[in-house]
């Protein structure tokens, strides 16, 4: 478009009527003060939401907030941006769950920085689709780049390659999709190779060959009984079903156990199944506990089975002075990096790597009006080629520039504050004789309980009271804090991710929960408590 076509002096088809015009809500070289006035607009609004919450919740319910949502009537649009942000604030901004807040302490969402927000305010205008170079351009090369720089701090070798993603869980979805096929291309030339001579694996003089379709039942991922599941979920989506994944015991510091592990792959083995993958997590989502990658490295060597690591936590770590904490990982098939977790990035951003590049052409499908197979040769990069997903946000942008302007280091910085933090707050919880904790952790989070009686001797009550306390916490919009199950007990988890949240926030909180356990004690009917003070 011409910019003699829409100069300032042309005014945009709405300013010429007076009406309200759909036109001049396009963003375009013709309502660039529009979308400046509309946009600072919002800024202001958050940048005084924020300063104003002295809570990380309002406690709202569910039945509370429904009423307001379904009220509004969409087919009466307001025509007003000030009264569409007004009635944000009536139905969103309110009652929202505010991350930055350092007494939210629940689940694995990190405050964000602001080169990260500066960079989503550029790529949702810009709105680069980053499945093909011809939607994309620069973008692609940004995000070949922080793939490159990724697989670089992870230590992955020249092979390497991969490709942002929406989340952990897609990440590992794709991870898996690679390990399935690998596994089938290989078992599939291995059984079919009359000179393998593998015995019982084909019936006697059988003259079909082996197919995939024998082949996908027979495959097994190893996973430690406290990994995500989105690996179940994966295994589901994958035709393989959930039964496919074999849970790896842990050893009190729920951390994988290797000897474990070993024997499991050596009774998949023993049983004529193919062990497809171990994925070993390096930063449970539970206990922040990272599985012996080393170990793990070896048996897969020995095994055949491709490593996956789902560091989809723990990746913080490859910018930190900790970075020890992930030896092995250099040994992975596939890694898990979510961003938007340990790197201070807002959802989404994450990204799937791989070792050898050449395992992404699973993914690879050629459309005609999209990447036909001609551009691959003339190595045009479409990104698409290797994605799960068409259409795909420039969430790498998000991440180009918190690198261009605070650097590794000053990522990795914030979240070894959080790990000390989380040190800290241990031998805190460990002295204080009205809670137990789990394990010391070896990253930001701590699962503990609240013990009505030091000894426990009644673990039922103490799953009430827990129960209670956190939701009578999050009732009071005071704090937020998670829970979790341990070995089929209920626990209390602090997933600390920001460093503002100060060892005093964290003692607070910790009498917060005391306290509202004290009430649900006194409250009840029977029997009388007074062991229990
Ligand atoms: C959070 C998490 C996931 C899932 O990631 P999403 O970004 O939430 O999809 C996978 N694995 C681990 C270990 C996680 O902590």
């Amino acid at each position: 478009m011409s910019l003699l076509a829409h100069s300032a002096e042309d005014p945009s088809p709405a300013a010429r009527t007076g009406a309200p015009d759909s036109r001049s809500q396009l963003f375009n070289d013709s309502t660039t003060e529009h979308y400046r006035r509309s946009v600072a607009e919002g800024v202001a609004r958050i940048a005084d939401k924020i300063s104003a919450t002295r809570r990380p919740f309002t406690g709202v319910t569910v039945d509370g907030l429904s009423p307001t949502v379904a009220g509004i009537d969409l087919e009466q649009p307001l025509h007003d941006p000030a009264a569409a942000l007004d009635e944000l604030e009536e139905v969103y901004l309110r009652d929202a769950v505010y991350f930055h807040h350092p007494r939210y302490l629940a689940h694995l969402n990190c405050p964000v920085v602001i080169p990260a927000l500066v960079g989503e305010a550029v790529l949702s205008a810009v709105n680069s689709s980053l499945d093909t170079w011809d939607q994309s351009a620069g973008g692609t090369l940004i995000e070949r780049r922080l793939i490159d720089w990724t697989a670089r701090r992870i230590g992955l070798g020249e092979r390497a390659d991969g490709i942002f993603t929406s989340g952990g869980t897609q990440s590992n979805l794709q991870a898996m999709l690679l390990a399935r096929d690998e596994a089938c291309r290989t078992a599939l030339a291995r059984e079919n190779d009359p000179d393998a001579g593998i015995p019982g694996e084909r019936p006697q003089g059988a003259t079909t060959p082996v197919r995939r379709t024998d082949i996908l039942p027979r495959l097994r991922i190893f996973a430690s009984q406290v990994g995500h599941f989105s690996i179940e979920k994966a295994a589901t989506l994958l035709g393989l079903g959930a039964e496919a994944v074999i849970a790896v015991p842990c050893g009190p510091d729920k951390r994988m156990r290797a000897d474990a592990l070993a024997a499991e792959l050596a009774l998949c083995e023993a049983e004529g199944l193919i062990p497809m993958a171990v994925v070993a997590t390096a930063g449970t989502t539970d206990f922040g506990s990272i599985d012996p990658l080393p170990e793990v490295a070896d048996l897969c060597a020995r095994y055949g089975a491709w490593m996956h690591v789902d560091a989809a936590y723990g990746c913080g770590l490859l910018v930190s002075r900790r970075r020890a904490l992930l030896d092995g990982i250099e040994r992975a098939d596939s890694v898990t990096v979510d961003y938007h977790k340990s790197f201070f990035q807002p959802v989404s951003s994450s990204a799937v790597l791989v070792r050898d590049h050449a395992t992404l052409r699973h993914v690879t499908y050629h459309a005609d009006y999209l990447n036909p197979a001609r551009m691959a040769e003339r190595r045009i990069p479409n990104q698409v080629d290797k994605s799960i997903q068409t259409t795909r946000r420039f969430d790498a942008l998000k991440l180009w520039l918190t690198l261009r302007t605070m650097g590794a280091d000053g990522i990795g910085e914030l979240f070894d504050e959080v790990i000390d933090r989380a040190a800290d707050a241990w031998k805190i919880l460990n002295d204080d004789p009205r809670f137990d904790v789990v394990v010391e952790p070896q990253l930001s989070t701590l699962v503990f309980r609240y013990l009505p009686y030091p000894d426990d001797r009644d673990p039922v009550l103490s799953d009430e009271v827990n129960l209670h306390a956190r939701e009578a916490l999050f009732a009071s919009g005071d704090a937020i804090v998670a829970g979790t199950v341990v070995d089929g007990r209920h626990y209390l988890k602090f997933t600390l991710l920001n460093p503002e949240t100060t060892l005093a926030d964290i003692a607070t909180v910790l009498d917060l929960i005391a306290e509202h356990a004290g009430a649900y004690l006194a409250a009840r009917p029977e029997p009388a408590l007074s062991a229990a003070s």
